[in-house]
């Protein structure tokens, strides 16, 4: 192997670039060449690349977003996709590639080794809902991005004795808003996970704090509460009680417990900014070890975190893995924040 290549794939995150940077500063240090494929799979159909040096990915380290830019891309999904891409990589002499993104990433990492392009895959999204990793790059930045403008929701709310209704990334997964909950104290944590029960959850929770003299109320709710999805445990109950977005959320808590409630939807400020030192640190040490992999000649791997240690999964095998939602964590918010 002598030139490997790297994209990133499917929604960003922030620590993408301290990954891509850990990976072309040491596919340099061991020899071989980087190319930089640019807008994700699209990249690869379309020849959009560019040899990367040293300098190419300096001050990329704090920088959120990805300067190698990522797509959505259909075609890939297509065999005639994979091919076209099998053709750039002969032409543009890349002969292993590291992909960062999110499940949709890893099918086209595994389609690509099929194809005869050695290829690894790193977990990058902000919504820790990659199944075979404990974490993924940018997590802990979204979450505290979230707890951040929580806090200033929390100082105007007790100004005006309100209630915010805060609506969190994190596609069908919870792992986002269950963190922030945790870390900014919310009253009310609404995840796709768990049942949820607007008496008990809402109106009871909310006597319970009133009658401690609590004053102000966050209601911390997941985005994947109102998707139709099967893994939404809440979504037909939520359509029942007339509550399809984070405003009729608000409004019926309002009418219910009559404390004013408004919606803010945090929207994609989650997964913009500059990384943490944890997604920095977490990043650089997986970009590392991808390289290392593929120098090894291993490839059809996904690098993951399990128990606070970098390893690795079959690619197929970590998609069919599956990671119960840490219903102990919730509880244990529920019983903390009154
Ligand atoms: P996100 O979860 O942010 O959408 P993913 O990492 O799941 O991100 O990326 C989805 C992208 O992965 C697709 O748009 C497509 O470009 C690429 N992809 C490649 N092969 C496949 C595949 N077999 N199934 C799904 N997505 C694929």
């Amino acid at each position: 192997m002598k030139t490997i290549g790297v994209l990133t794939s499917g929604g960003d995150s922030q620590g993408m670039n301290a990954a891509v940077r850990a990976v072309v500063r040491t596919a340099l240090n061991e020899g071989f060449r980087v190319m930089g494929i640019n807008k994700g799979y699209n990249g690869l159909i379309n020849g959009d690349i560019t040899e990367l040096n040293y300098t190419s990915v300096s001050n990329t380290l704090s920088s959120g977003g990805t300067f190698l830019k990522t797509a959505r891309c259909l075609e890939f999904k297509e065999e005639a996709g994979i091919l076209k891409a099998v053709e750039t990589c002969k032409k543009f002499g890349i002969d292993g590639i590291v992909v960062l993104g999110g499940d949709g990433s890893f099918r086209g990492a595994r389609d690509l080794t099929l194809h005869g392009v050695p290829c690894v895959a790193m977990p990058g999204t902000i919504d820790n809902d990659i199944v075979c990793s404990d974490y993924t790059i940018g997590f802990d930045t979204a979450v505290n991005i979230c707890v951040e403008l929580i806090d200033k929701l929390r100082d105007t709310c007790e100004s005006h004795n309100r209630c915010s209704v805060v609506q969190i990334m994190g596609k069908n997964a919870g792992w986002v808003t269950l963190e922030a909950s945790i870390a900014s104290g919310a009253t009310t944590t609404v995840v796709p996970e768990v049942e949820f029960n607007f008496e008990r959850d809402i109106v009871e929770r909310f006597k319970r704090g009133m009658g401690f003299g609590k004053t102000s109320f966050i209601v911390a709710v997941s985005e994947g509460v109102f998707f139709d999805v099967p893994s939404n445990k809440n979504y037909e109950y939520m359509q029942k009680i007339g509550i399809h977005n984070a405003a009729e959320f608000a409004k019926k808590i309002t009418e219910e417990t009559g404390v004013e409630s408004r919606e803010t939807v945090l929207g994609h400020v989650q997964r913009g900014g500059t990384p943490t030192a944890r997604d920095r640190i977490i990043a650089t040490e997986m970009g590392n070890y991808a390289v290392e992999l593929l120098k090894n000649n291993i490839s059809n791997r996904v690098i993951v975190m399990k128990e606070n240690h970098i390893t690795d999964f079959d690619i197929l095998e970590a998609l069919q893995m599956k990671k119960p939602f840490d219903i102990k964590r919730y509880n244990m918010a529920n019983d903390i924040n009154i």
